[in-house]
């Protein structure tokens, strides 16, 4: 039984046998369910279990008029959907300074929180955490993401895996040393060894397998690798499979570092609020026949809906959207309707050919939704743009386009909408605005003016900030 089937000892409608102090497995729980209603069952004995516990949840909730009994009533997701709102990071850290340290949405005794995550990225310098009680941190060391994912890549116990990254209260650094602990296997800690001596590390402690690899890093590790005349097929003859997460990463890149390092590439996908790990890629490897290969997403242990950002209606199979994250088993902080800020593409439900069943993601194309874009060779963030254009008071809204042609060559064209107050624009204002953002952009944009909505207009006033930027660009690797 993986241990998203045990049932909390705290469980209001636990009616399994009870040993003092331990959980409880429901095998009523189980029964013959199928997967499918297995995961409604236990959302809805997590949304109850949110309404009793977490003042954060309930106070929210009952502001959008859902009752104790609607959520009773909850028998699917789009139930869920249909009444529970979602949340982001902003209420999550405003929830965070109002009652420190871990907010109202703590929904266990204090005394029950052995451990806390932090999240990367930060919202006006607060960090959000992630208390977890002894059974979270069990949970998380032992999800099916991490240890059918890591076996498949080739995680054996007894194996040998390098820790890359310094240790620090963010989930991403040390949750990685909890799975491999609980596979059995030995951890060569290299993280403050320099990336020049990490090679010849990786062969004396003869590495059978390396996860948790951001792509940008492997790159580093592999033009290390070949400057200093490295071959990993030689070196490296115990090494089984890479997984890669963090960032997408060209498709024909991955083959080439397959080949390169001379074994499969795998992939997984993962929030620390979601306990580290939720999708991860099968025996066919993150590239499998030279495409995309499949992320299988645990349906067990979380709920994850793909949704239009800008209408939060869900996405068609083949669409990209917005990953939003419901957490089935984290019993000190359960994420309800969580927005990831992840986009990813919905490859609907039964997806891979090896015939498992579920969810299924597009392998290496999850990133950031309107983190930063790149445009001609520069790195622009959407927030400095944001900045460039609000500085000046006559604009209401703008939306950024990204183009480009068949021979490559780039194009940024801005709509922007003043205020509707404004009677006529000023030249010098306009043109002052056109060249503000051309120093953010880095290139000549085409301004152009329009008295149009820009967007849904209830989506500019949550916490959640609307997307300005639009990237048309096709790229090609
Ligand atoms: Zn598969």
């Amino acid at each position: 039984v993986n241990p998203s089937g045990l049932e909390d000892r705290t469980s209001p409608t636990s009616r399994g046998r009870s040993i003092a102090g331990r959980p409880t497995i429901s095998w009523a729980l189980l029964g013959d369910s199928k997967p499918q209603e297995l995961q409604a069952k236990k959302l809805k004995y997590r949304l109850k279990y949110a309404w009793e516990r977490s003042t954060f949840y309930r106070n929210l909730w009952e502001r959008q008029g859902v009752t104790y009994r609607d959520l009773c009533d909850i028998e699917s997701i789009p139930d869920m959907r249909r009444l529970i709102p979602t949340i982001d990071k902003e209420a999550l850290i405003q929830d965070q300074i109002s009652f420190p340290p871990f907010g109202q949405r703590l929904t266990v005794s204090p005394e029950e929180v052995v451990a806390y995550s932090t999240s990367g990225g930060t919202s006006g310098g607060v960090l959000e955490l992630q208390p977890m009680t002894r059974l979270d941190v069990a949970r998380a060391s032992s999800s099916r993401a991490a240890f059918g994912g890591h076996w498949m890549a080739g995680l054996r116990p007894g194996g040998s895996v390098p820790i890359f990254f310094p240790v620090s209260a963010s989930g991403g650094t040390w949750f990685p040393l909890e799975w491999s602990r609980r596979m059995g296997a030995t951890r060569a800690l290299l993280m403050h060894t320099p990336t020049s001596e990490r090679l010849e590390e990786l062969a004396r402690w003869r590495i059978s397998f390396m996860g948790h690899m951001l792509p940008s890093y492997l790159n580093i590790l592999s033009s290390e690798a070949r400057s200093a005349g490295f071959d990993p097929t030689k070196r490296l003859p115990h090494l089984r499979g890479i997984v890669l997460g963090g960032e997408s990463y060209p498709l024909g890149w991955a083959e080439r570092m397959s080949e390169f390092w001379g074994c499969t590439i795998h992939s997984n996908y993962g929030s620390t609020q979601g306990f580290g790990l939720q999708a991860w890629t099968c025996e066919r490897g993150a590239v499998p026949d030279g495409e995309r290969g499949v992320l299988h997403h645990d349906d067990l242990s979380f709920v994850m809906e793909i949704i239009d950002p800008e209408t939060c209606a869900p996405v068609n199979v083949g669409d990209r959207g917005e990953l939003v994250v419901t957490t089935l088993d984290n019993m000190a902080c359960p994420y309800i309707r969580f927005r990831t800020g992840d986009s990813a593409v919905n490859l609907g439900n039964d997806a891979c050919p090896c015939g498992r069943q579920g969810l299924c993601l597009e392998a290496g194309t999850i990133g950031r939704l309107d983190d930063q874009v790149k445009i001609k060779g520069t790195n622009v963030r959407v927030s400095a743009i944001e900045a460039a254009v609000f500085h000046h008071s006559f604009v209401d809204d703008f939306r950024l386009t990204i183009s480009s042609d068949r021979s490559g060559r780039t194009f940024v064209h801005a709509m922007v909408r003043p205020r509707q107050d404004t009677s006529m624009l000023d030249d010098a204002e306009t043109t002052s605005l056109a060249s503000d953002l051309q120093r953010v952009v880095g290139s000549s944009v085409q301004v152009e003016f329009t008295n149009d909505v820009l967007h849904d207009p209830q989506n500019s006033r949550g916490y959640r900030k609307i997307r300005r930027l639009v990237d048309q660009r096709e790229l090609e690797f």
